[in-house]
């Protein structure tokens, strides 16, 4: 047997693929056409762990599929935390990299709005390019982005892994969603389907740290998703100390685009400020918040800080909380300000940074390349 030139690459998943790409992939192979339902069914309805396990399909069908497919392309490396608050999934992807997902489970009481709602908190890539200051999540910079099988499959493991369903989603994991626009619609429409994972479109949240032109592409996409916006700063001069983005696309700009996305869309848009002390906790932001806000009839969620090791932020003390809280409310602003440390859902997500013990010790992301060499290693 002559010894393989290269090393075995990566195969795609099928929980990437969408009917018609499935009804495509079945022509090509001389197949008939009632076999796309019939993958498509043992793909997501039955969640088959494997092609092997497709029982209806010919073994000549399911030898080609293993050639070209595969059911699961990550593995959960660790599970951290606990049943009722939130619990922490580190997946291993088929390159060796990581990303995590948290579950927040249903608790009404606890967490308010849609929280009678078992919510899983999606990472969209690996690392994250945009560099606000104070989030873990963009330390190690940028590595890739998912695809949009590695995001409907984190929703896939955390299911299996709890043996429960999870009904709300928000992307608000690891990464940018808008800077990953096409796997990330490609993966809402999966998630959402019939035929897929059947969350509904109200019930998925794409959170972004502001950019403009992907926010009116997102308006001009045909399902009722919602949009949360992370401010973090109600004034160019503050939201730009801690959002490189903002340098960018700044909050006029931002503005503009969440008026257009207003024009299409019933459901309120949130944003998202995390109060950090004497960064952005002033009583005159609240103010402008309050204003900007009201301007295109948003909800306010403020999130006290979760300090980050090796960030030097804090959070505001209680009264300075309450007070800018108060502000937005005197305003006539529906805003919330919840303090459980880590049971908010941006708060639990935003401190998502990769940490993967080693018998060396703590390695942060991004994980080390590890080049395979063509031919010499992986041939003997
Ligand atoms: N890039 C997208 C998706 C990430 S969402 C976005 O910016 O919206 C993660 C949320 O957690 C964001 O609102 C982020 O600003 C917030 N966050 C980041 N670090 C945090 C921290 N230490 N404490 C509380 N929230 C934090």
């Amino acid at each position: 047997m002559t010894p393989p030139i290269s090393p075995p690459r990566a195969l795609p998943s099928l929980l990437g693929l969408k009917p018609e790409e499935v009804a495509e992939l079945m022509s090509s192979l001389g197949e008939p056409a009632f076999r796309a339902k019939q993958i498509i069914e043992w793909t997501y309805a039955k969640r088959a762990p494997t092609i092997e396990a497709m029982s209806s399909l010919s073994k000549p069908l399911r030898q080609s599929l293993t050639e070209r497919y595969v059911t699961r392309c990550m593995t959960i490396a660790k599970v951290t935390g606990s049943e009722d608050t939130t619990r922490k999934f580190l997946l291993k992807l088929n390159d060796g990299r990581y990303v995590e997902t948290v579950l927040i489970p249903a608790n009404p009481a606890l967490y308010g709005g849609d929280s009678d709602r078992r919510t899983l908190c999606v990472s969209s890539q690996v690392g994250c390019a945009y560099d606000c200051k104070f989030c873990a999540s963009g330390l190690a910079g940028f590595t890739r982005n998912l695809t949009a099988a590695e995001i409907v499959e984190q929703i896939v493991q955390v299911e299996a892994y709890a043996g429960e369903r999870v009904d709300n989603l928000v992307f608000m994991g690891m990464g940018e969603p808008l800077a990953n626009y096409s796997n990330l619609t490609k993966a809402i429409e999966i998630l959402n389907a019939e035929w897929g994972i059947g969350i509904g479109a109200r019930h998925m949240t794409v959170s972004t740290s502001g950019l403009a032109p992907q926010i009116r592409k997102l308006a001009d996409f045909p399902m009722q998703i919602r949009l949360a916006i992370s401010l973090h700063g109600a004034s160019d001069e503050v939201r730009s100390r801690i959002m490189p983005v903002n340098q960018k696309h700044n909050l006029a700009e931002l503005f503009d685009a969440l008026q257009y996305w207003r024009s299409k869309r019933k459901q309120h848009i949130t944003l998202e400020y995390i109060l950090i002390k004497d960064v952005n906790d002033m009583i005159a932001q609240a103010h402008l918040l309050a204003k900007r806000a009201r301007s295109i009839h948003a909800k306010v969620n403020l999130i006290p800080y979760n300090t980050v090791d090796g960030l030097a932020w804090e959070r505001p003390s209680e009264a300075q909380q309450d007070a800018f809280h108060a502000v937005l409310t005197a305003a006539g602003v529906t805003a919330t300000l919840r303090r459980e440390k880590g049971h908010d859902i941006a708060a639990a997500c935003g401190q998502l940074r990769l940490k993967q013990e080693t018998a060396e010790g703590i390695i942060e992301s991004p994980i080390p390349e590890k080049r395979i060499t063509i031919g010499a290693g992986a041939a003997a």
